[in-house]
């Protein structure tokens, strides 16, 4: 089987409203997302998607992948989509870097080889474990009232798990965690996110004041440096995100034995094949994981359940469905928040989800061998 075309579209997401991270610092009101389609000279079809959240979120712009894919193409067609490692390496050769602009075109292979196997995709990263995926909301800052108003919302949706979002001023991100704590009812979680807001002395303070809430806290810091000198001061369990990219940052993390919990953005780390190795090291060293994305449609979110479903537990800990803050969802099937919080991995072969192919008019760039 050969890959013979790649085609692009670039989709706007309006967010159903406007969402704010890192004390306010990061505001967003839609997202630029990228669709990728590969098509194949055995009339198979695979889709994939890259969603950064927004150019400030992380080293990562929805204008580059669209640019990225532009060098990776010739690179790719050709290849045997089933092959995923060896397109993942033509793609390195042809890219070094950017992990994230090789994540759509991952995903579109795996789809491609879960499909040509007649399996869904989790039966190809490793095989469908017990029970459905738990979700976990992710509330934006705000004052405590604000929080709770969101925490309410998602809790009508069914959710149990949420995220939290901190990282401002250190006196009201203690009376933030504070309050959320006390409200959380019996079986709900909550992990207070900070997004690297937090300088090391401000996070050792806030971190401090509440020990006895015994909560996670994400991304503390910027760099997994200032992660390490507040993880000797602290005691409570710590989770790291956006400071996790590559698997460098994996060995490190283990090695200095920095977090209990780690996230794992598909894209972040540069797609399923990269994702899949992370999560079997993650298992081996006893971490648990946040198994997601970092933006987009269903199609997107549903890669993620995917690779959450053949994950078992405990070390899958919840995943996060992008889509319940968009104001569109061109996409069909898919992972889906069943009312209670939880997602199921599709069963038909390959992702179990496509986009509405006539709502999305003629891609923006269509690569063919030349
Ligand atoms: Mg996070």
């Amino acid at each position: 089987m050969k890959i013979t075309g790649v085609d692009v579209w670039a989709l706007d997401l309006p967010l159903n409203r406007p969402y704010s991270l890192s004390g306010g610092r990061l505001r967003f009101e839609r997202l630029d997302s990228t669709l990728v389609r590969l098509t194949t000279d055995e009339g198979l079809i695979g889709w994939g998607e890259g969603c950064p959240w927004g150019s400030t979120y992380l080293p990562a712009f929805a204008r580059g992948i669209r640019a990225g894919i532009e060098e990776l193409a010739p690179a790719v067609l050709g290849l045997d989509p089933r092959r995923t490692d060896v397109v993942y390496r033509a793609m390195s050769v042809a890219l070094p870097g950017h992990p994230y602009v090789k994540s759509p075109i991952d995903m579109a292979c795996w789809d491609i080889a879960a499909q040509a196997a007649g399996l869904p995709l989790c039966d190809l990263l490793g095989g469908r474990t017990e029970g459905s995926v738990r979700l976990h909301s992710s509330i934006p800052s705000g004052s405590p009232d604000e929080l709770m108003a969101e925490i309410d919302l998602a809790r009508a949706e069914g959710y149990t798990f949420h995220s939290a979002k901190v990282g401002a001023d250190v006196d009201a991100d203690i009376e933030r965690m504070r309050f959320l704590d006390s409200r959380m009812e019996s079986g709900e979680e909550v992990t207070f996110d900070a997004n690297r807001a937090w300088l090391p002395a401000e996070a050792v303070a806030a971190l401090n004041a509440t020990t006895e809430l015994n909560r996670v806290v994400e991304q503390p810091c910027e760099t997994l440096d200032q992660h390490l000198q507040v993880r000797r001061l602290v005691r409570q369990p710590l989770a790291i995100d956006e400071s996790l990219q590559t698997m460098g940052d994996l060995l490190r993390i283990i090695e200095t034995g920095a977090c209990e919990v780690v996230g794992l953005k598909i894209g972040r780390v540069g797609g399923l094949t990269v994702a899949r190795r992370m999560r079997d090291l993650c298992m081996e060293a006893g971490i648990r994981m946040n198994i997601e994305d970092t933006g987009g449609t269903t199609l997107q979110a549903t890669a993620a359940v995917h690779l959450a479903q053949a994950t078992p537990e405990p070390f899958r800990r919840a995943t996060w469905l992008c889509v319940e803050h968009l104001t569109v969802d061109p996409i069909e099937g898919g992972a889906r928040n069943d009312g209670s919080g939880r997602a199921n991995a599709p069963a038909e072969p390959g992702l179990g989800t496509r986009p509405d192919i006539d709502g999305l008019g003629e891609p923006m760039a269509s690569h063919r061998p030349q």
